[in-house]
């Protein structure tokens, strides 16, 4: 290309998504542009895709519910009843994220419904939240490990794409992390909850605070007190939030 049509392409806005012609399949823009290439004489160039996105991060809420509901991109997909994909208001406020289904979880479709989502509704409550009005709920994973295990690395970087996208379409005001694979997961770090716990964190401009799991509560009554102790930062943080 001579660098008179390469200055032509530049003034045209063109650059730097165009390369030589054989080096990519135009997409179905770049038919358009191909087009009025060629009749500015540009015959030997073509439009190149941007890098791809992930498919779900461009998903709107039927679409995203869809494709959780379908998904198989792990083994989870052959051993779950069915996936669970989040519950609450699409805007919700407010937004929690836990670990995975459980059994009950499994069966209903919806996230916390067992013993440990009995304690979350009553933790809510006692901040004056419920999941119909001011919060969605998600799970890291969204299909249930069998007999409870551990999600696994490889399910969890499977299945990240969904919660990122939940979280996007939800644009909450605050993100709670409950346990250690909300919270490292979201936070990319290995670090334990007791270092996370009483700090505001950031994930991508969303503050987000870190407490305990209320399965991990039901088992260990004395921490129970050190959740409300992160109920009440969320709350005074939200309320920061609201008035700034
Ligand atoms: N534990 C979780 O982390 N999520 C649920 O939905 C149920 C139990």
């Amino acid at each position: 290309m001579t660098p008179r049509r390469l200055a032509l392409l530049e003034e045209m806005g063109l650059t730097p998504v165009w390369r030589l012609r054989g080096t990519a399949t135009p997409d179905e823009g770049g038919a358009a542009e191909s087009a009025v290439a060629e009749a500015a004489g540009i015959e030997t160039v073509e439009r190149v895709a941007p890098p791809s996105a992930h498919p779900v991060a461009e998903m709107q809420w039927d679409a995203l519910r869809a494709a959780i509901t379908g998904c198989q991109a792990c083994a989870l997909g052959r051993s779950r009843k069915q996936a669970v994909p989040g519950v609450g208001p699409s805007e919700a406020d407010w937004m929690i994220v836990g670990e995975a289904p459980g059994a009950e979880e499994d069966a209903r479709g919806e996230p916390f419904v067992g013993q440990a989502g009995l304690l979350l509704d009553q933790m809510l409550a006692a901040i004056d939240l419920n999941r119909r009005e001011h919060v969605y709920i998600a799970n890291v994973l969204k299909c249930r490990p069998p007999g409870n295990r551990n999600p696994a690395p490889e399910e969890i970087e499977q299945c990240l794409p969904y919660l990122k996208r939940q979280i996007e379409l939800v644009r909450p005001r605050l993100l709670i992390a409950m346990g250690r694979f909300a919270a490292q997961t979201l936070l990319n770090t290995d670090a334990s909850i007791a270092s996370l716990r009483g700090k505001r964190h950031d994930y991508h401009g969303v503050p987000l605070i870190v407490t305990y799991h209320p399965a991990y509560l039901l088992r260990n009554l004395p921490d129970k007190a050190k959740a409300w102790e992160d109920l009440c930062f969320a709350r005074a943080t939200m309320q920061a939030l609201q008035s700034a």
